[in-house]
């Protein structure tokens, strides 16, 4: 095996792509290559050189015999599914900016059942959320909330009810002064409390001490939610840009918040047809994974298998359990 480093994320059309992974001894490399960039070292001795057991996805090394599975750790791990259909439902999920209904990538990788199919695009959701979960906002943050769900459903109770999202956008302004998104995160939360509010900003890092807390909460209280960017503005945490009330002016006032909501229930209407309240939050977590992204859309294929190989996977019981 090579020792020779290799650029981590490669770009690729989708004739290169074809070209590249048409077989699975192909993908097989690739995954090496992505696990191994500086080429293989065992975990047992350090030993550069293994034989590969295909038929179990295993790396015999040949000097101390550790037998290392190529997918341990990994979503991959146990799968029964050729390595080749998987490459392909991955590429599809990293470039389709429009989502991929899950039927349709049944059909396209002639997989048999809709469960297996099913269970794979959430796996690989799961390592976009993880990935993106490591990431923070900073600077100003434009903040809304919206109601996902099946039109004319009520906000309320019932099996109907609509999802409470909160999205948060973090800007950064260019040289004119103009303002652009960075990253974009979204959240199934209870309900638009302060409270859920305040707990979404602190997952993504946009720190607000007890005390300053305790003061929001006052003035949100007090004064309905337009004070809340004042308060945020009075207490200098300039990250906090304005939480709005009236879903009219969102459009005008918060517009990257907006888009990005608005291009979510776009992907989540049309190609996937609606989706359950309880599987809500992965499907937003895909769209943010690709709008966080959106710049380095050739390189995208590579750093979704990345992902891929950094999460534990999930299993079929966990996920519905959830
Ligand atoms: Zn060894």
């Amino acid at each position: 095996m090579s020792t020779q480093t290799v650029k981590k994320y490669k770009e690729r059309s989708l004739i290169e792509y074809q070209k590249e992974f048409s077989t699975e001894k192909e993908c097989i490399k690739h995954l090496q290559k992505m696990r191994w960039p500086d080429g293989f070292k065992c975990s047992r001795c350090g030993h550069d050189e293994a034989w590969f057991i295909r038929t179990r996805n295993i790396l015999d090394c040949k000097k101390c015999r550790a037998k290392i599975s190529l997918t341990a750790g990994t979503i991959f791990h146990k799968t029964r599914t050729p390595l080749i259909k998987w490459y392909w439902l991955i590429y599809h999920m990293a470039m389709d900016k429009t989502g991929i209904s899950i039927s349709e990538m049944q059909r396209l990788l002639e997989i048999n059942d809709y469960k297996t199919a099913w269970l794979m695009a959430h796996k690989v959701r799961k390592a976009m959320t993880d990935r993106d979960a490591r990431y923070s906002l900073a600077g100003l943050v434009e903040i809304d909330d919206s109601f996902f769900g099946p039109k004319g459903s009520k906000r309320g109770r019932g099996s109907e009810r609509k999802s409470t999202v909160l999205c948060a956008v973090s800007l950064y302004r260019d040289k004119t002064g103009k303002e652009w998104p960075g990253f974009a995160h979204m959240k199934v939360v209870d309900n638009a409390s302060a409270e859920s509010i305040k707990d979404f900003l602190e997952r993504l890092g946009c720190g607000i001490t007890m005390e300053e807390r305790q003061e929001l909460m006052e003035a949100i209280r007090s004064d309905g939610w337009r004070s809340y960017g004042k308060a945020t503005t009075d207490k200098d945490l300039a990250h906090l840009k304005v939480v709005l009330r009236d879903p009219k002016a969102a459009g005008k006032l918060l517009p990257w918040a907006h888009r990005v909501i608005s291009n979510a229930k776009a992907v989540i209407h049309g190609s996937h047809r609606g989706v359950s309240g309880k599987h809500l939050q992965s499907y937003l977590s895909e769209i943010c994974y690709r709008f966080n992204r959106r710049f380095w859309e050739k390189e995208l294929f590579d750093r979704l298998v990345q992902a891929c190989l950094s999460t534990e996977t999930i299993t079929y019981t966990q996920l519905i359990g959830c």
